[in-house]
Parts: C-alpha cells; sequence; structure tokens
C-alpha cells in the first residue's frame, strides 16, 4: 500500500475576462499510509482547494491524484472511501448524537447490534462516552466538533481530509482538542490531510507539513526541521 499520491496537480477559478485566479499551481505531494500531513499556510493560499480536489469535490485543470496506485482524480469523496471534516455545519440537528456518527453506518447497511457498539466505541474515542441518546443542539461547540470527528472516522476511511476542523473553536479548546486529535489519529492508524493556519496546530497534529503560498509548497519537512519565521 502506498498510500496518496499528488502529481502536478492545478487548481484554476475562472473571473471575468481574461481574469481568474490559479489557486493551486502544480504541486506534489505524498502521504503515506497511516501518516498525517499538515497544509498550513495564510488564507488565500490554496489549501482549501487543494484539499477538495483530493477529495473530488473541485475539478482539476491538471495533474493527478492516486490512492495506492489507482487514479481517482475527480472522483468524490464519498466513492471512494475517503472521509471530510469541515470547520462547522456538519451536524444533523435533528439526530441525537448517536444518530449522527452513526448515519454512514447505517446508509452502508451495518445491522443495528453491529452499528450501536461501533458508535459506543467511537464516542469514547472522543471523550463523549454516554452521550449517545443526548440532542446535538445541546452540545457545546466543542463536544459537537468531537462528534463531527466521531462521525468521519466511523466508517475507518482510508484518507480523513480535515479543514480547518478546530478554527470555530476558541483558543483554549482549540489548544487541547489539538492534542486530543494528535492521539486519536495516531491510535485509530488514520491516514491525514489537515488544513490550518495554524502554526501550533500543523506542528503538534501532523508528522510532516506543508507550507504553502501562493499555490505552491514553500517548503514539506518534519516539524522539527521546519525553517519557522522569528
Ligand atoms: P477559507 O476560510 O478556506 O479561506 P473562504 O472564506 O475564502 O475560505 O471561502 C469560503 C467559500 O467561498 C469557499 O467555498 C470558497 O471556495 C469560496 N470562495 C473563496 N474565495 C472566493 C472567490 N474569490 N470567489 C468565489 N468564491 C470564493
Ligand atoms: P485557503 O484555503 O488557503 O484559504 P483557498 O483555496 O480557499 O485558500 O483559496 C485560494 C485562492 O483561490 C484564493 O485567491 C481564493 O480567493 C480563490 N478561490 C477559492 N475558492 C474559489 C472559488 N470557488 N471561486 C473563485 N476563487 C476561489
Amino acid at each position: 500500500r502506498t498510500g496518496l499520491a499528488v502529481r502536478g496537480l492545478v487548481v484554476r477559478y475562472e473571473g471575468p475576462g481574461r481574469a481568474g485566479t490559479t489557486a493551486v499551481a502544480g504541486v506534489d505531494l505524498d502521504v503515506g499510509v497511516g501518516e498525517v500531513v499538515a497544509l498550513l499556510g495564510p488564507s488565500g493560499s490554496g489549501k482549501s482547494s487543494l484539499l477538495r480536489a483530493v477529495a473530488g469535490l473541485e475539478p482539476v485543470a491538471a495533474g493527478a491524484v492516486t490512492w495506492d496506485g489507482r487514479d481517482v482524480t475527480g472522483v468524490p469523496v464519498h466513492r471512494r472511501g475517503f472521509g471530510l471534516m469541515f470547520q462547522d455545519g456538519q451536524l444533523f440537528p435533528h439526530r441525537s448524537v448517536a444518530g449522527n456518527v452513526g448515519y454512514g453506518l447505517a446508509t452502508a447497511g451495518l445491522r443495528r447490534a453491529a452499528r450501536d457498539a461501533r458508535v459506543a466505541e467511537l464516542l469514547e474515542l472522543v471523550g463523549l462516552a454516554g452521550y449517545g441518546p443526548r440532542a446535538v443542539s445541546t452540545l457545546s461547540g466543542g463536544q459537537a466538533q468531537r462528534v463531527a470527528l466521531a462521525r468521519s472516522l466511523a466508517p475507518a476511511p482510508q484518507l480523513l481530509l480535515l479543514d480547518e476542523p478546530l478554527s470555530a473553536l476558541d483558543r483554549g479548546l482549540r489548544e487541547r482538542l489539538t492534542g486530543e486529535l494528535h492521539d486519536i489519529l495516531r491510535r485509530t492508524g488514520t491516514t491525514a490531510l489537515y488544513v490550518t493556519h495554524d502554526h501550533d496546530e500543523a506542528f503538534t497534529v501532523a508528522d510532516r507539513v506543508a507550507v504553502m503560498i501562493d499555490g505552491r509548497f514553500a517548503q514539506v519537512d518534519r516539524p522539527g526541521r521546519l525553517w519557522r519565521a522569528p
């Protein structure tokens, strides 16, 4: 198994007349199985565009995305066993916590007893054991993001794509959840691509960090070996 390989990827948005934006200007990236790579860079540097292109949610102007050597360029995320987690707006408001976490398992045809066991295991993993029957409207922001994480991990995705998953939370909570997220991704052996504009978050969560500026990688290395602004 070789994991994710991105080669010469270009994402372009059309604009009026000749104006247009090249959001991703031809990048190469490998994410090994079980590895967590952060895409770190300022707003507008192309992180989300790259992530969404890997997810098959954004048209690719040039280049290719492969998983374990198979070409998955343009194949939507849910049809290739990838998971997604966004900043917010992702829980079904009228379902219970358990209903949210188990949603994908139900549509995948997992039977009730197996589903309940898996949901309980996931809630335990994110520190919300016993929260299954609660309405999501009663959760704090941090709890809601834990439920969202549990839901995105439920089908044991081959690759988990996270787009600023903690950026809607306040600083203290974000720091705590960043550490937890690191542990959870390691314990579950999840392969992940993690978009953030926060240095500390990237350095805590990731095995390697790709620093993105103007649609290109300025550097890609392990957190301890990266050049750091003074
Ligand atoms: P981010 O928080 O990742 O920087 P933005 O707030 O820039 O994202 O963008 C939010 C949404 O608006 C995204 O779906 C993005 O694709 C879209 N968007 C961003 N920039 C533009 C733009 N110049 N024109 C149209 N849509 C945009
Ligand atoms: P980041 O995630 O690093 O904030 P984005 O990928 O959201 O960066 O944006 C990269 C560039 O592409 C920005 O100039 C942004 O305005 C532009 N962009 C993003 N989404 C769209 C869109 N849907 N339509 C037009 N331009 C977009």
